[in-house]
């Protein structure tokens, strides 16, 4: 494989383009804006930038791997030539469904169609195209260019060979796949919510504040960044989504979103992509907890 096209440009977007790039590969990025594309690449060359500073990356080869990605915003031309499609627009099933039925269209027919969904089945992803032996869930973890995992998910019908071909394809970007089968949240998010979700009513029924509950989980299970920042980070409108993905999947009310989250999400404080969550991001520190306003009174 030569040719791959990335379609969401956002968060996880931006990262998988990035290492696409980075690996030799022809990028095709596509979101619905021009503005969201322009970002996305500032984000790509920016972090390619931190990792010539580190030394991990010569300037020769940023300037080549930024010179592989072009972005598009007409998904006729994004797809025509790709040989693998990686979905990573917005956590929303309506939206992915018809992304996907709309690539079932444009794309070449072997060409295989993977989402970086965190939680909608891949099985109900790959029924809205007539070739859902090719469709999987190739799950990159945040920040992208740092996490070794992806997480496979194979759906109901994902054949043995584009298992075969996603697997070789992640140790080529050299990532570390592991697999798993199609139930709601998978296996990394079906075990990361909960305990978010649980920070969140620990916080919201006033146990702890954030640095506290934070520091908590940090100092005494080794985790690199406790479970609010880190749901900063995802975003909040990424849990809410995963949370209720998982409640109606799994219909057991322990799933059930912290009404905290539910109006810090309607609020618009959707963590470091808005410059607020748990923490307030606007001065560029990711240190400054927000005042327990957002608790139950
Ligand atoms: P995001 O909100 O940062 O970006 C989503 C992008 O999708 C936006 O730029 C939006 O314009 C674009 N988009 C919306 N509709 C589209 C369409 N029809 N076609 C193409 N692009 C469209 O979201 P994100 O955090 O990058 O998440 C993207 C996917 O990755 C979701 O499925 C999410 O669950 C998954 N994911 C997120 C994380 C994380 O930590 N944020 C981790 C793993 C997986």
């Amino acid at each position: 494989m030569k040719n791959a096209t990335i379609l969401g440009a956002g968060t996880m977007g931006n990262g998988i383009a990035h290492i696409f790039a980075q690996s030799g590969f022809s990028v095709v990025l596509f979101d619905l804006s021009e503005s969201t594309l322009e970002k996305a690449i500032k984000t790509i060359a920016s972090n390619m930038d931190r990792q010539v500073t580190k030394g991990l990356l010569s300037a020769t080869n940023k300037e080549a791997a930024m010179a592989r990605i072009q972005t598009s915003t007409d998904l006729a031309e994004a797809v025509k030539k790709a040989e693998i499609v990686i979905e990573a627009a917005t956590e929303n099933a309506a939206v992915k469904l018809q992304i996907f039925k709309d690539l079932d269209t444009l794309a070449p027919t072997n060409c295989l169609l993977a989402t970086n969904t965190s939680s909608i089945s891949i099985t109900k992803i790959a029924a809205a195209t007539q070739r859902p032996d090719k469709v999987i869930g190739m799950h990159f973890m945040n920040p992208v260019p740092v996490m070794k995992l992806v997480e496979i998910i194979r759906g109901y019908k994902t054949s043995n060979e584009t298992t075969e071909s996603v697997l070789a394809l992640s140790r080529a970007l050299e990532k570390i796949p592991v697999t798993c089968q199609d139930y709601p949240g998978f296996v990394a998010n079906r075990i990361l919510m909960p305990m978010i979700n649980e920070a969140i009513e620990a916080l919201y029924t006033g146990v702890a504040g954030v640095s506290e509950i934070d520091s908590i989980m940090k100092l005494g299970m080794a985790h690199p960044m406790g479970p609010l920042q880190l749901a900063d980070f995802i975003g909040l409108d990424v849990c809410l989504s995963i949370l209720r993905v998982l409640q109606e999947g799994l219909g057991q009310p322990k799933y059930a979103p912290n009404p905290l989250l539910v109006n810090m999400v309607q609020a618009g404080h959707t963590g470091v992509k808005s410059g607020l969550g748990f923490y307030d991001y606007s001065q560029g520190t990711k240190d400054s907890p927000v005042a327990p306003s957002f608790q139950k009174n």
